[in-house]
C-alpha cells in the first residue's frame, strides 16, 4: 500500500494515498471547519439582527409600543410601584429565541434602561425569576 506524509506541517505519521491528514489531525481540522461555520453563522445572525433594529417596521413598532405603555418603564410600574419613564422597547422572548415574534405587539415591553439592563442580566443567570417578572407585567399589561 502506498503511503505519504500528513499534510499537516512537521507531521511524520503516514497516510494513506486519499487521505490527506493522519488521524489527530484530520480530527483537527474537522474541529476548525466547524467552528468556522459556526463563526460564519453567528456573523450572519448577527447582521440580519442589525438590519432589524435600524428597520423601519421596528421604528414603527417601537413607537407604537411607547405610546400604547403611555411612554412608562412596565418593570418599575408594575414590579416597583413606580413612574419611571421608559427608555427602550424589550423583547419579552429575546429575538435570538423566536424570530417570528420580532413584531409581535404582544412580545414587547417599554422599559427603563436600567430595568432593561437588570432583565437581560437576570435572563442570563437565573431564567425563572425572569420568566416569573414577565408574567407578572403580561397579566396587568
Ligand atoms: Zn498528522
Ligand atoms: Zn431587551
Amino acid at each position: 500500500m502506498m503511503k505519504k506524509l500528513c499534510a499537516k506541517q512537521g507531521c511524520n505519521k503516514l497516510v494513506e494515498i486519499g487521505h490527506t491528514y493522519c488521524e489527530e489531525h484530520q480530527r483537527e481540522y474537522e474541529e476548525k471547519q466547524k467552528a468556522r461555520h459556526r463563526e460564519y453563522k453567528q456573523n450572519r445572525t448577527d447582521i440580519k439582527e442589525q438590519k432589524f433594529y435600524v428597520s423601519d417596521d421596528w421604528q414603527i413598532m417601537k413607537k407604537y409600543i411607547m405610546q400604547k405603555y403611555h411612554g412608562l418603564c412596565l418593570y418599575s410600574l408594575v414590579i416597583e410601584n413606580r413612574i419611571v419613564f421608559a427608555d427602550v422597547v424589550h423583547h419579552i422572548v429575546p429575538i435570538k429565541q423566536n424570530w417570528d415574534l420580532r413584531l409581535n405587539e404582544n412580545n414587547l415591553i417599554t422599559l427603563s434602561n436600567s430595568a432593561h439592563e437588570y432583565l437581560h442580566g437576570l435572563l442570563r443567570e437565573n431564567p425563572d425569576a425572569y420568566w416569573e417578572i414577565m408574567d407578572k407585567i403580561k397579566k396587568v399589561k
